[in-house]
C-alpha cells in the first residue's frame, strides 16, 4: 500500500477547494516508527503507551520508559508525538495487576480513573515522557477523561512533575502540550474553561462510538450494528468540531474509521480537518482527499440528513463514484 502511494507521499492531503486535512498516525511500539517516513504521516496523532506495560510481567521502571520515549522521539526527528498515558483496564489488563471484577469494565475502573485514584504509576511515567523530551517538545494525552475535574487533576500533576524535574536539575522539554482524549459523550457537554484548558483534543472514536449507542465495541452481536456515518453520530462530531472551534481547541478523530477511506471523507466535510490512523491507511485517505471538494460532500450529507436518511453511507458513496475519477 505504501509503495502504491509513494508519489503522493510528501504531498499534503488537500483537497480540489484547498482545504487540507492534516494526517497522523497511530503507532504503540518502537517498531511502528520506520513508518513515519514511509507512509508521510505529518506525525504521531496516538501513541498509546499500555503495550510497554502489556508485554512484560512487571510494571516498567522509569529509566526503561525514558529511554524508550527518548528513542520514540528521536525516530520521529522532530515530527510531533502525542503520547497518551497508560490506557489499561477494559479490553487491556496488565498481567501483574490484581483483576478487577467488574460487571461492566469498559465502563469501570479504567484509563485516567486508574491514572488518578493510583498516581504513583502515572506520576513516574509522566517524569519518564519529561525525561525523554528533554530539550524537546512534548506532548502528552489523558485517555477516557469524562469531566472538567479528571482533566485539572491530571494536567496539576504533569505541572507538579515538572517543576520536580525542574528543581532535580533536569533539562525541561522545550515545550509542553496537553491534551485530553474525549471518549464519553459527557466531555463534548464539558464547560468552556474545559476546551480553553486543553490544548489539544482527540477523539477516541472507537471508544466514543461505543458510549454513543451503548455498543459494546468488543461483542461482535452489536459492534457492526451502527454505522459511524450515521447521522445521529456525524452530527455528534459536528458539535465536538464547533465547540473546539470556538475556543481555537486543536482537534483530532483517531480511532479506526478515520482509516477507510470513506469516513475520513466524510469526518473531514464535517469539519474535522485532522485525523490519526494507521500508517497503512494514510496513503489511500489521502489520495481520496485529494481528488475530492469536501464543500461538495458536505452538501451532500446535508442532503442525506434533511432527506431522514439514517445514514449518509449510501449517498456519500454514490456521490464518490461520480465524482472522482
Ligand atoms: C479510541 O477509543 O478510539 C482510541 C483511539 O483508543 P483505544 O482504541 O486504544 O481505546
Ligand atoms: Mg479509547
Amino acid at each position: 500500500a505504501v509503495e502504491r502511494y509513494a508519489s503522493i507521499r510528501d504531498l499534503p492531503a488537500t483537497d480540489k477547494s484547498g482545504a487540507t486535512v492534516a494526517l497522523h498516525m497511530n503507532a504503540g511500539l518502537m517498531a511502528d516508527l520506520p513508518s513515519l517516513p514511509s507512509s508521510g504521516a505529518e506525525g504521531v496523532g496516538l501513541f498509546r503507551t499500555e503495550l510497554q506495560f502489556l508485554v512484560r510481567n512487571q510494571v516498567p521502571r522509569r529509566g526503561e520508559l525514558a529511554a524508550l520515549y527518548s528513542r520514540v522521539l528521536d525516530a520521529a526527528q522532530g515530527k510531533r508525538v502525542a503520547f497518551r498515558t497508560l490506557d489499561i483496564g477494559s479490553d487491556k489488563v496488565l498481567p501483574y495487576m490484581k483483576r478487577q471484577d467488574e460487571p461492566n469494565p469498559a465502563m469501570g475502573w479504567r484509563a485516567i480513573r486508574v491514572g488518578l485514584d493510583k498516581a504513583g504509576v502515572m506520576r513516574m511515567q509522566l517524569q519518564a515522557l519529561i525525561r525523554a523530551s528533554c530539550g524537546r517538545p512534548l506532548s502528552v494525552m489523558f485517555p477516557f477523561v469524562a469531566q472538567l475535574s479528571e482533566f485539572t487533576e491530571a494536567r496539576d500533576h504533569l505541572m507538579r512533575e515538572l517543576d520536580r524535574e525542574d528543581r532535580l536539575g533536569h533539562t525541561l522539554p522545550e515545550s509542553v502540550e496537553v491534551g485530553a482524549m474525549l471518549e464519553t459523550p459527557s466531555l463534548a457537554y464539558a464547560p468552556q474553561k474545559f476546551f480553553e484548558l486543553a490544548d489539544f483534543i482527540s477523539i477516541g472514536g472507537n471508544d466514543l462510538k461505543q458510549f454513543f449507542f451503548a455498543a459494546d465495541r468488543e461483542n461482535e452481536r452489536v459492534r457492526n450494528r451502527y454505522d459511524c456515518l450515521n447521522v445521529s453520530f456525524l452530527s455528534f462530531l459536528e458539535w465536538i468540531a464547533m465547540r473546539c472551534d470556538a475556543t481555537e481547541t486543536p482537534v483530532s478523530f483517531c480511532g479506526e474509521d478515520a482509516g477507510r477511506p470513506l469516513e475520513a471523507a466524510c469526518f473531514s466535510a464535517i469539519g474535522l480537518r485532522a485525523l490519526s490512523m494507521r500508517p497503512a491507511s494514510i496513503g489511500a485517505v489521502k489520495s481520496l482527499l485529494r481528488r475530492i471538494d469536501l464543500s461538495d460532500l458536505r452538501k451532500v450529507i446535508e442532503k442525506a440528513r434533511a432527506d431522514g436518511e439514517q445514514s449518509v453511507r449510501a449517498r456519500a458513496e454514490a456521490w464518490l463514484l461520480d465524482n472522482t475519477d
